[in-house]
């Protein structure tokens, strides 16, 4: 029995359409599948019937499958020759943990591949007909987590003087926080913000909003995870916001 391989695939924001022809190719091609959380149904849909899909997401109610445990059924697999994909919503090295996975992995002899994602900050472009750096008022971007569990925090008070676009992943657990904190690194209750929920899947949600009342507005619309908080002057220029109407009937 030949050694096996490990994909770290990156499946892309939402429906199977964000795919790259190379991470269809290679999902093809794996035997086995294993499927975080914000891994769209649709792309599922695309297992054969030989195809091993395993879920070791930690929604839908279910707790939370340990890494630990992934790693080591991954170990297991690529050991009995098998082509192993660990599919992963947005880009598998965009909080990820797809670096992490793949030095664990190759410490231990097994081979390591990867495919890019299309990271859901980035979809929310195309998406939303929104520029992520513009020529007059941002001059880069920054992907931002706002959930951490070492109990440091990310350097606001350098992400607000910088003049970027931020894109916060994570942020709607506690956005009354998130909120407080970004007006305590300085920024102005004025500053354009906009939330985008489910981009890039069916039933997307986006609303503009001003920082000052972040919270309150997102708690108004009922916006909810899996979401970004853009913030900065481009978040006022999205060109296509997500329609209340439509949007419940896909709910
Ligand atoms: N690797 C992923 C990010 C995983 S972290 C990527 O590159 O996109 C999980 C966070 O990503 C969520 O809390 C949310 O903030 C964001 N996210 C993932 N998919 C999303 C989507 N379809 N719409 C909005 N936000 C999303």
């Amino acid at each position: 029995m030949g050694q096996g391989k490990v994909w770290l695939v990156g499946a892309g924001p939402g429906d199977a359409e964000w795919l790259t022809l190379k991470a269809a190719r290679v999902l093809a091609a794996c035997e086995v599948w294993l499927i975080d959380d914000l891994v769209d149904k649709s792309v599922l849909e695309l297992a054969g019937p030989q195809t091993r899909v395993v879920r070791v997401g930690k929604r839908g109610g279910c707790k939370s499958t340990p890494q630990a445990f992934i790693l080591r059924l991954m170990l297991r697999y690529a050991r009995q020759g098998r082509s192993v994909a660990r599919v992963k919503g947005g880009d598998p090295f965009v909080f990820g943990r797809g670096g992490e996975e793949w030095a664990w992995l190759a410490e231990r002899g097994v081979e390591v591949d990867a495919v890019a994602g299309v990271s859901a900050g980035l979809a929310l472009g195309a998406a939303l007909g929104l520029p992520l750096t513009h020529r007059q008022t941002a001059r880069g971007v920054a992907l931002v987590t706002a959930h951490t569990t070492d109990g440091t925090r990310p350097n606001w008070q350098a992400l607000a003087q910088s003049a970027l676009t931020l894109v916060i992943y994570m942020g709607m657990q506690d956005i009354a926080a998130l909120q407080a904190e970004l007006q305590d690194a300085g920024l102005p209750e004025h500053t354009p913000v906009l939330v985008a929920e489910r981009v890039g899947c069916a039933g997307p949600r986006s609303r503009a909003m001003v920082l000052g009342t972040l919270a309150r507005s997102v708690r108004e619309a009922g916006l909810a995870s899996p979401a970004l908080v853009v913030v900065g002057e481009v978040a006022a220029l999205a060109a296509r916001l997500g329609q209340a109407a439509a949007d419940r009937r896909c709910a």
